[in-house]
């Protein structure tokens, strides 16, 4: 028997989820036909964007796609259709007349995206949500480094990080040596500066066990902590806070939070407050029996005390695999094969510049595992090989990977 599987979204959730719909499909024997849907010709290390070198971060779909069976079609999805079992696909050149790709089972891992504040020159401020912005930033500093030295902008050498979450500590602290390079290459001289502006009153102060260790590489890294302040408008030459106060600043990164991708909102359900969508056990979309939801677009139960699930690609991985194999056991008739989610176990392994890193576990980040070199070694091991597909298109490896497991945590270094 063959079905028709489409996975929309090639990020950790999608990438494994459409892995492990192969794995489970040649165990069974079954020919359906899987599909990923996803803008571009490579899976990006998303949690890299903050990094200084990008070239790491592209994996081709064909690399690992290829080899175990699985389509990809280079498309955005444009709108998913529940009641015809079928997503349409944003049309190629614009104008042109839609393309729609027919499901038996959807398997819905379009994640998430920055979610801009609502104050003027938000729009066109600097990221590192995507690689595209990654890109748009350092193609920001090398501009930044070409201009002629003593053009005396302020601000020239000053970077605003707004939000000081995970991804607003890991950019804030690298953006100093960064801006440092930039300003050495412009032959200028005097201080770089970096300020993270955030409504918490202490830095790290949702980050349980690792406050103190991210006070102290902020300090080290040079980074300034603008605390119990919002932000009231961006433009070009820098930041307002709330408060009235001027941040001159070239260099203006957003790491605002995330909402999950809008494709959510098309399954006629009632979404969470990030926009995530309610799913069973198994990863099936409340009350969509046709549709699973991994990754940042979903909010899953965790484990038994009811956590939800973080958008996390720590999550997001397992989850995909576990989405993958249920919806082939779904089709296949063998629900009683399917596995239920459970992630009992989460850490936070936090990169903090020159400084090192900080590995926490627990829900409450409560329990310092490792900090400095040792956790940034962990992180270098996350970073550059744990989340990576196995490499050279070996298919056996890449199915073995595709096992729908949740892997347990990384050493504590
Ligand atoms: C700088 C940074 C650092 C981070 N650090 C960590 C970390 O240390 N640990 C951690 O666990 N998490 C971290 N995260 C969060 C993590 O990256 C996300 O939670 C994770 O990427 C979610 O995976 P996903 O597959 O659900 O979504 P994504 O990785 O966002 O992938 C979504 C996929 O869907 C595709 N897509 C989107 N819309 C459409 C559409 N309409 N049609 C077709 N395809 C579509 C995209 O192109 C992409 O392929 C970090 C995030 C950032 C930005």
């Amino acid at each position: 028997m063959a079905g028709r599987i489409v996975v929309v979204g090639g990020g950790f959730a999608g990438l494994w989820a459409a892995a492990a719909a192969a794995r489970t499909r040649d165990a069974l024997g079954r020919d359906d036909v899987i599909t990923l849907v996803a803008p571009g010709r490579s899976h990006i290390v998303r949690v890299r964007c903050y990094e200084a070198d990008l070239a790491p971060l592209r994996v081709p779909y064909d690399d690992v796609l290829g080899p175990i069976g699985v389509a990809h079609v280079d498309a955005t999805v444009a709108a998913v259709d529940p009641a015809g079992c079928r997503v349409v696909l944003q049309p190629d050149p614009v104008g042109a007349t839609p393309v729609a790709l027919g499901y038996d089972r959807l398997i819905l891992a379009a994640g998430s995206a920055l979610r801009r504040p609502d104050v003027p020159g938000a729009d066109s401020a600097l990221d590192v949500d995507t690689l595209a912005g990654a890109q748009r930033l350092a193609a920001h500093l090398e501009r930044l480094a070409r201009a002629a030295a003593g053009s005396r902008h302020a601000g020239r050498w000053e970077a605003v990080v707004v939000g000081g979450g995970l991804v607003g500590l890991e950019i804030a602290c690298e953006l100093p040596a960064r801006l440092a390079r930039a300003r050495d290459h412009a032959g200028d001289a005097g201080p770089v500066g970096t300020t993270l502006v955030d409504p918490a009153a202490q830095a790290g102060q949702a980050m349980g066990a690792a406050g103190p260790a991210i006070r102290q590489a902020l300090v080290a890294a040079g980074v300034a902590y603008r605390g119990g302040a919002g932000v009231a408008a961006i433009d070009a030459a820098g930041v307002t806070l709330s408060d009235g106060t001027r941040l001159p600043a070239l260099t203006v990164v957003l790491a605002t939070g995330l909402r999950a991708s809008p494709l959510a909102g098309m399954l006629g359900v009632p979404l969470d407050p990030l926009g995530r969508l309610p799913v069973d056990a198994f990863l099936r979309v409340e009350g969509v029996p046709e549709v699973f939801a991994a990754g940042d677009v979903a909010a899953a139960r965790a484990d038994a005390a009811g956590h939800a699930t973080v958008m996390s690609c720590q999550h997001a991985r397992p989850m995909g695999r576990i989405a993958g194999h249920n919806a082939v056991c779904d089709l296949a008739g063998c629900r009683q094969d399917s596995l239920p989610f459970a992630a009992p176990d989460y850490v936070t392994v936090l990169d903090l510049g020159p400084w090192g890193a900080a590995y926490t576990a627990g829900w409450d980040r409560e329990h310092l595992v490792s900090v400095g070199a040792a956790a940034k070694a962990v992180k270098r091991t996350i970073n550059g090989s744990r989340i990576y597909p196995p490499p050279g298109g070996d298919r056996a490896a890449i199915l073995a990977a595709a096992a729908p497991v949740v892997q347990a945590p990384p050493a504590p270094g």
